[in-house]
């Protein structure tokens, strides 16, 4: 086996260590991939240490860089169908689903070769006679980026397009959970002939790979996505070196819903706004906030609907949802399903396996929505990263408010409501990265993701994603030097 990519080659593990890659639709071994431990951790960031301390592509035009995430958009087209379809094995997902992530990777590619070229500096108008002043950007160096199960090849997009967009070098780690798609897309990266060093893949878990890179000496800095605890370490891990750290963290996304909204449309998209790819969306709508006055009508069809949902495995025709992306995983959201019972909470639909013995050894849950539920319950506080709603009812326009930002994330959330002001009321007072009116889960390359409070630090996409990568160096020239006699004025 040789899945590490290292300094411009592929090779195996240096301690031989190997990790089984699970289907999650039946359980069985897909494929055995390398796991590098320190030694591959220090050969890859030496690499990435080298091609940016000496190598070219820190000093390459933008433009040169531009032309270089050209060719990979051209890959990626080329290799569409193929890239999708591993995605689709690895994570469980749908085809579509899978097809719709690669879309949009090709998509953050194309809009950051586009960026890149556009911004090269500013000049600053100080108003000091005989001063050139301008601002000029630089690349940070060397950064290690990690990336969650969920959207293995998206998340990890939305970093290393910026990344080398800007100019820097790359140590790149997907989830030990699904490696399979990242090989290939390192694979299409490096046809396109980038210089040896400037993009390494380490595979494995978080303490034996992702720890050693987050630590290393060599790494200016970490961009990671995955679960708050996670986020929190490797903060602290940063702290000791100050390292440069940009966080994309978890979600208890609301999903609020007012008497007059369109009743069709809300149904449909609370539909998809929590059941989506299992609910394993950092921006689930998992917490649906809706008008006491609708509550009934509006549940009993969200009800009707989640049974009818058809599960299955992603690759086959006519599914709608796969299979959670690991038995340890289901297990996680089989516990907060428990204690959402414990708690008092009213189950509406699922919150068990399927019956059809054809998913049996499959990680399926079917989908479930716990109704009566109140801002102490577990179920409403903690995320659950599954096919879990939980309802909840409001009179006032202020409660809705107070409820939906009744949370320590504030990743994403929606408001539902025919009143157009009102929309806009809602969606400027709550506390979320991203919020949708009359809509759910839509996301482009031109426009910024990412968090309030504990849903993390900084931001990707949009120009601000670029930034992320970016020093700014002030450059001052005085045209006209001349002594200044600050000191020693009486010797003159
Ligand atoms: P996770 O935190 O367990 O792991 C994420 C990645 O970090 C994996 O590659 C893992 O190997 C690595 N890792 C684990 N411990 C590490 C350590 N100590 N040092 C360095 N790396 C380490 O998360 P997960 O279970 O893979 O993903 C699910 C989480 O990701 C959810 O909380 C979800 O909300 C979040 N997420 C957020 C966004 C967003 O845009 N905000 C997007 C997708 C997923």
């Amino acid at each position: 086996m040789a899945d590490l990519y290292i300094n411009g080659s592929w090779t195996g593990a240096a301690d031989g260590g190997t990790r089984d890659v699970l289907d999650p639709a039946d359980g069985s071994v897909l494929a055995h991939v390398d796991e590098a431990g320190k030694s591959d951790v220090d050969d890859a960031v030496g690499a990435a240490r080298r091609a940016f301390d000496d190598g070219p592509w820190r000093t390459t035009t933008a433009g040169e860089r531009a032309t270089a995430l050209r060719a990979i958009v051209d890959g990626l087209r080329t290799n569409r169908e193929d890239l999708a379809r591993i995605e689709s094995l690895d994570t469980g997902k749908t085809i579509a689903e899978a097809e719709t992530d690669v879309d949009d990777i090709t998509a953050v590619f194309d809009y950051y070769a586009d960026t890149a070229g556009k911004d090269e500096g500013r000049v600053v108008d100080t108003g000091v006679k005989g001063a050139i002043s301008r601002i000029v950007y630089e690349p940070i160096g060397v950064c290690a980026l990690i990336a969650p199960w969920n959207y293995p090849l998206l998340q990890m997009s939305w970093k290393l397009a910026p990344a080398l967009a800007a100019g820097n070098t790359c140590v790149i780690k997907p989830s030990e959970v699904t490696p399979l798609a990242t090989i290939e897309l390192v694979r299409i990266i490096a046809a396109t002939g980038l210089p040896a060093g400037v993009l390494n893949l380490l595979l494995g878990d978080g303490a034996g790979t992702g720890a050693p890179m987050t630590e290393h000496p060599g790494v200016d800095m970490v961009s990671f996505t995955g679960g708050l605890e996670t986020g929190k370490r490797i903060m602290a891990t940063c702290a000791a070196d100050v390292k440069n750290v940009a966080l994309e963290l978890g979600g208890k996304n609301p999903n609020v819903v007012f008497d007059d909204a369109d009743f069709d449309s809300a149904v449909d998209y609370a539909l998809n706004a929590v059941f989506f790819h299992s609910g394993q969306v950092c921006s689930a709508g998992a917490r649906l906030i809706i008008q006491e006055n609708l509550h009934d009508r509006f549940v009993d069809e969200l009800a009707r609907r989640a049974a009818r949902i058809k599960l299955g495995r992603g690759q086959d025709e006519g599914v709608e949802v796969g299979p959670l992306v690991s038995e340890a995983h289901r297990a996680k959201v089989e516990r907060y399903i428990q204690t959402a019972k414990d708690e008092g909470a009213l189950l509406r639909c699922g919150g068990k396996r399927p019956d059809d013995p054809a998913l049996a050894d499959g990680f399926f849950l079917e989908p479930t929505i716990f109704d009566r539920c109140d801002r102490t319950m577990t179920i409403v506080r903690e995320e659950v990263f599954g096919p879990v709603l939980s309802v909840e009812t409001f009179v006032s326009e202020d409660e809705a408010v107070f409820l939906a930002n009744d949370t320590e994330f504030g990743l994403a959330g929606a408001v539902w409501t025919a009143d157009a002001g009102r929309g806009q009321r809602v969606a400027q007072r709550l506390r979320h990265g991203t919020v949708w009116i009359n809509d759910y889960h839509p996301y482009v390359p031109q426009a910024e993701w990412g968090g309030f409070g504990k849903s993390g630090i900084g931001r990707e996409l949009g120009p601000t994603g670029l930034e992320e990568y970016r020093e700014s160096k002030h450059i001052w020239q005085n045209t006209d030097p001349a002594p200044m006699r600050w000191f020693n004025r009486q010797e003159q």
